[in-house]
């Protein structure tokens, strides 16, 4: 991992970054993947002049390098400028530098994986950003719980647009009925053995970093009972990302109630 500053002032965010990082590694079981991409990274931390929730990033699956750019106001809480560099981990971590297209285990909904997460439909078109958006928030939000405990998870509520504080109860509501809640695991892919018998804690979390998202996607079909009703919430969420309109959170949230209804009738 190489990190690089552009101005004296951000120095400071260096050991943020190694902390982050170190967390990360502390998080996952099966580390092997993400601490390989750690080797490989070059990440740099930019200023930005106004206060701002906003954050950026980019990597480039080519060379089996990536470039992480982080953007950071000085004057933000501590906690706050640790969250913007955990999320971008959070997305370094779901994209797979091997192999970024082929990586897929293809869902019924005919898409593939452009990222653990983000989706490319059969006719080409990407669907799941502000879904990953949200998963990044959320192991984001779980990292600053890891670190600073409750104090930092309300200093960083405190800097969220709206948008961002439904966007995390959606994927609460979404993962409670894969198991555990992400909170409450020591691990995100935490597995336990008893005797001859190993169970995952929770299925979303561990196939998000286990790059085989096209499962949960499958099992959402089959719970809802239509070969698209994932990609068309995805769809709506994206919809809700760029516009925050009231009416797509309504229906996001409706999708869901009966998500977990149908998801009970079945266990
Ligand atoms: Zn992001």
């Amino acid at each position: 991992m190489q990190i690089k500053t552009f101005t004296s002032d951000l120095r400071f965010a260096e050991g943020l970054v190694k902390t982050v990082a170190d967390e990360f590694l502390k998080a996952l079981k099966n580390s092997i993947i993400f601490s390989a991409k750690l080797e490989n990274v070059m990440i740099t931390i930019e200023p930005i002049g106004i206060q701002t929730a906003g954050l950026t990033g980019t990597t480039d699956g080519e060379n089996r390098e990536s470039y992480v750019k982080i953007f950071v106001c000085e004057d933000d809480p501590v906690e706050f400028i640790t969250f913007v560099i955990a999320h971008e981990f959070a997305h370094l971590m779901m994209i797979n530098l091997n192999d970024i297209l082929k990586l897929t285990n293809r869902a019924n909904d005919g898409s593939t994986a452009y990222t653990a997460v983000t989706r490319l439909s059969s006719s080409g078109q990407e669907y799941g950003r502000a879904f990953e958006e949200a998963v990044a928030d959320k192991l984001a939000m779980y990292i600053i719980k890891r670190i600073y405990g409750n104090d930092g998870v309300k200093k960083v509520m405190n800097k969220l647009f709206e948008r961002q504080k439904h966007q995390l109860k959606i994927v609460d509501m979404f993962t409670s009925i894969f198991g555990k809640k992400l909170e409450n695991c020591s691990y995100i892919d935490e597995y336990s053995f008893s005797g001859n018998c190993g169970s995952i804690a929770n299925i979303f979390w561990y196939k998000v970093v286990t790059f085989d998202f096209g499962r949960i996607i499958n099992i959402c079909n089959e719970v809802m009972g239509t070969p698209e009703s994932f990609s068309d919430f995805a769809k709506s969420l994206d919809e809700y990302f760029e516009e925050e309109g009231p009416e797509t959170l309504q229906k996001l949230y409706s999708w869901l109630i009966t998500f977990q209804e149908k998801a009970k009738e079945e266990a």
